[in-house]
């Protein structure tokens, strides 16, 4: 049986691009989990629903599904029938998921649905509560970190290339207050695994962290 591989760790630590190159390089699949809090968000935003209503939320969960489609290009997601790749990265939707994925309700559907994604092994799934709630039993497990200001100067330059207007100093705190939520909600906070490796990638690059994880797949 192929291995699950859980990657953890704050916003913007460089989870997915690490975690689709692990992906790429074993012939795994990758599950972008933050992805599926983030569609649910956007289907909440268009109907107006309270993003502290737990309850709502949960039924709505219950009526759509959302769909990671892998496909050549990246993993496109899907809400029913409707791609909404693209809409859930705005920032409505980054600053209202944390909200939404701190409802218990939601989160337990959510963890269901990702745990049946992986029940056959080889994926490379990313989140918050991977290594501590979706996959306790995942053969390898990482959290991944960088400080605040590297990991805002990261985005920021990601941002610039893309063309995109970018203010390092919001960037910065967005970051933080997205950290600061996650990590303090009640039901299953962001949090490092007692048994997870912790990868510190403030001063290293992309493939560094890569080599790093695809040893710990060999050991
Ligand atoms: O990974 P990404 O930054 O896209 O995740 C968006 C948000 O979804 C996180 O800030 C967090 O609130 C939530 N999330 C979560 N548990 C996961 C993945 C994401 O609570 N496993």
């Amino acid at each position: 049986r192929k291995s699950n591989i859980a990657i953890d760790g704050p916003a913007g630590a460089g989870k997915s691009t690490v975690a689709k190159m692990v992906a790429e390089e074993l012939s795994y699949l990758y599950i972008d989990t933050g992805a599926m809090y983030r569609a649910l968000t956007y289907c909440a935003l268009k109907r107006s629903i309270d993003p502290k209503d737990g309850r709502q939320l949960r039924e709505l969960l219950d009526k759509i599904s959302i769909i990671l489609k892998p496909t050549s290009s990246g993993t496109l997601v899907y809400v029913n029938e409707t791609e909404v790749t693209e809409e859930i990265r705005s920032s409505e939707v980054t600053n209202t998921v944390s909200i939404i994925a701190s409802h218990e309700d939601v989160r337990l559907e959510m963890v269901k649905q990702q745990q049946k994604m992986a029940e056959n092994g080889g994926t490379v799934m990313d989140g918050r509560d991977i290594g501590t709630h979706v996959l306790p039993q995942a053969e390898v497990k990482v959290f991944l970190t960088a400080s605040v200001e590297e990991r805002a100067k990261r985005r920021h330059e990601e941002n610039i290339q893309k063309g995109f207007s970018s203010d390092l100093e919001q960037l910065k705190e967005e970051i933080a207050r997205r950290d600061d939520l996650d990590s303090n909600r009640e039901f299953a906070p962001l949090q490092q695994a007692f048994d997870a490796v912790v990868i510190d990638s403030t001063h290293m690059s992309i493939p560094e962290v890569v080599e790093n994880i695809l040893h710990l797949v060999e050991e």
